[in-house]
């Protein structure tokens, strides 16, 4: 790391400067392309610079005695991650934003081997950053990738199939759970505390002919609709085809948030048996783009349709999780 990457922070003594250099330590070779005021990253020739940005509060998106260090850390990059994912991109490195209170500064080795994981396992680096005191813990990540030919939300279009990667339901079965004061099942815990980011899977359904997504961060219906609205559509969804962990109802599925699984148009069939093959993890069809005009999502559940609510939003006044 530079003297010139976090100025006058390098130069001097104290907290900030030890921060830096434990964090840099713990990352080793996952820092890249660092030594000047920014950094320098080249984009194949034709292609798109994608870039997206993802800020996770102690208190607003997770409650520190729900996680672990590392996990926060994890879920936090897999966040931003997700958001490269969906357009079918390929990571080209990550800029990490941390305000680190007093009280964290114990831990911030797990977090940032948290954000080392998810940045590993995705195949990419860390390229920049800036550390401050405040005083709560916030990770303001920015990712940056590049494609030829990114998926929109916006290309959704009548006819069209529509499918879903992973299993549903796991990270809504786990907060209710835990808000209960109860252990959730491990399999739910786990896509809550360490969600995957369909990176390669956003890649490969690009390549084999999607033409719209986006990443569940709010749950299925409420980014279904999202879709919708940047499409100027009408999508039609079948809960009872999808893809559940186990204890999760399909309703719960519908609704769960921060699952980081990928909701894909596509006009051609996807071969969901090769996708698993490469992946090891299910895509599955789940319904059809229905018309243009009036933008909106219509669930069906046992044939009968079914009011659903819009899932996560960052500013209702019963947000999950809960405030800490
Ligand atoms: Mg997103």
């Amino acid at each position: 790391m530079s003297k010139h990457q976090y100025g006058e922070i390098m130069m001097g003594p104290g907290k900030e400067f030890d921060i830096i250099r434990r964090m840099i330590h713990r990352w080793g070779g996952l820092v890249r392309n660092i030594g000047d005021d920014a950094a320098i990253l080249d984009v194949p020739r034709g292609e798109r610079l994608i870039v997206s940005t993802d800020i996770s509060v102690e208190g607003v998106h997770f409650k520190r005695e729900w996680f672990t260090p590392q996990e926060i850390g994890f879920r936090s990059a897999v966040a931003a991650l997700s958001d490269l994912a969906a357009m079918g991109a390929t990571p080209l490195g990550l800029l990490v934003g941390l305000t680190v209170p007093d009280r964290w500064l114990t831990e911030l080795d797990g977090v940032a081997g948290g954000i080392g994981a998810a940045v590993m396992s995705n195949d990419t680096v860390i390229v920049g950053g800036d550390t401050t005191r405040g005083e709560v813990l916030t990770l303001a990540i920015t990712v940056l990738g590049h494609t030829r030919a990114p998926l929109r939300r916006t290309a959704a279009v009548p006819g069209d199939r529509v499918y879903v990667t992973g299993k549903l339901g796991g990270p809504l079965t786990a907060l209710r759970a835990l808000e209960k004061g109860e252990t959730p099942s491990k399999e739910a815990r786990e896509r809550l505390a360490t969600p995957m980011s369909r990176v390669g899977e956003g890649r490969w359904l690009l390549e084999h002919g999607a033409r719209a997504a986006i990443d569940i961060s709010d749950g299925l219906v409420a980014d279904a609709c999202h879709l919708a609205a940047a499409s100027d559509a009408r999508i039609d969804l079948d809960l009872d085809q999808l893809p559940l962990i186990s204890g999760a109802s399909a309703l719960d599925a519908a609704q769960s948030g921060e699952e980081y699984e990928l909701l894909v148009v596509s006009t051609r069939k996807l071969d969901e048996k090769a996708f698993y093959e490469r992946w090891y993890t299910e895509l599955t069809e789940i319904g059809m783009v229905a018309a243009v005009g009036n933008p909106s999502v219509v669930a069906y559940l046992h044939g009968e349709r079914v009011d659903i609510g819009g899932g996560f939003d960052h500013f209702a006044p019963n947000r999950l999780p809960a405030e800490g």
